[in-house]
């Protein structure tokens, strides 16, 4: 896939009514258990959207809802021509609702938010238009958030600033839900486990052009928040995934080779130091600490250093089996044949 098609103007057509045949806008929302806002939200993409003549579509997610939220959207998407409803079969986590309203959504652009009213649709074409500059990723930024200080904006801060430095993305507020893309980019990004939050970090990874601007923020009206403190802990996590795919993904031996020649190096010397002590002096070497180091760091080095080369060939099925490039094109000019085969 390339970013050529979407070079210069994008295409935003003048379609009054946001009636769709392909839209060039997707807003995709993530909905669990958020019947109360569900009707409020719709109706506000719609009215920031519509005067603006956009041509879009909105996306809703249901993740597994137990509060009525799956039967409104199902009624809702019969009714309007602008609504599609996905509903999952069970609660499966924010970053597969995300990912599956990916798949789904057909515009050029796609623009996610949560279902919950904290964002506010009529930021969404600002959103759009900061894409036309040539950004590939417009993420918002919280400036003014609502939300606990403590358990939420504290928490979030440090995050955000461990990210930053790890992934090299220096954005303000990662967490926001509302973001715009150029569809091809999203199409790109593989999402696992909770890993919508660094969709930034995934989007550099490839290669993006990513800006912030400022959005509003409003607090939670209705329902509540479906995340605690436990958050924290799993955001290290997925940061610590994240910073290997950033720099080891195609090269795996560089890291676990690295460790496991220079334990395995340590471990070589001082059995050969011990070697010597017993056989040239004679000394008793069976009951000495150094001997367990020698004998640990030689094994915990042959096991690194087949780990990389194990960590090597999934690489290679990772890449292989779907065809995966290891780079990714942005432009190609002049000579059309080879565009189209990069494509
Ligand atoms: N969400 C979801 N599946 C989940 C948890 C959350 O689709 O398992 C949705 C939720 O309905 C909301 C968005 O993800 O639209 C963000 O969730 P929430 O507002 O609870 O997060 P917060 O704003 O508190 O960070
Ligand atoms: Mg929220």
């Amino acid at each position: 896939m390339t970013f050529l098609q979407s070079e210069g103007q994008l295409p935003l057509s003048s379609d009054r009514n946001g009636a769709i045949s392909k839209p060039d806008i997707s807003v995709v929302v993530p909905i669990y258990n958020e019947v109360e806002s569900i009707p409020r939200l719709i109706e506000a993409i719609a009215t920031s959207l519509q005067p603006a003549g956009l041509a879009y579509e909105i996306v809703c997610v249901d993740d597994g809802s137990s509060d009525g939220s799956s039967d409104l959207l199902r009624q809702l998407a019969s009714s309007r021509t602008d609504l599609q409803a996905v509903i999952l079969r069970r609660n499966y986590g924010q970053t597969a609702a995300m990912s599956a309203g990916f798949n789904h959504a057909r515009g050029s652009i796609i623009v996610t938010m949560d279902g919950d009213l904290q964002n506010d649709p009529t930021d969404i074409p600002m959103l759009v238009g900061k894409l036309e500059e040539g950004y590939d990723l417009v993420s918002g930024w919280r400036k003014h958030r609502q939300d606990d200080a403590l358990t939420r904006l504290l928490p979030s801060k440090l995050a955000n600033m461990l990210i930053g430095s790890v992934t090299g993305v220096k954005l303000h507020d990662y967490g926001c839900s509302l973001k715009s893309y150029r569809a091809e980019l999203v199409h790109d990004l593989n999402l696992y486990g909770e890993l919508h939050r660094f969709l930034p970090a995934l989007a550099f990874i490839e290669g993006a052009r990513i800006t912030e601007v400022p959005v509003r923020h409003h607090a939670r009206q209705f329902g509540k928040s479906k995340y605690g403190l436990g958050r924290t802990f799993r955001v290290l996590m997925d940061l610590s995934t994240i910073a290997f795919m950033k720099k080891f993904l195609t090269k795996p031996m560089h890291v676990f080779g690295l460790f496991g020649l220079v334990s395995l190096a340590l471990g070589t010397l001082l059995g050969i130091y011990l070697t010597i002590l017993k056989l040239g002096f004679g000394q008793a070497i069976g009951d000495r600490p150094l001997l367990i180091l020698a004998v640990v760091l030689f094994i915990t080095g042959v096991q690194l250093f087949s780990f990389g080369l194990l960590a090597e060939l999934l690489m290679r099925t990772y890449h292989e089996s779907q065809n995966r490039p290891i780079y990714r094109v942005r432009e190609v000019v002049g000579a059309e044949e080879t565009t189209a085969k990069e494509a």
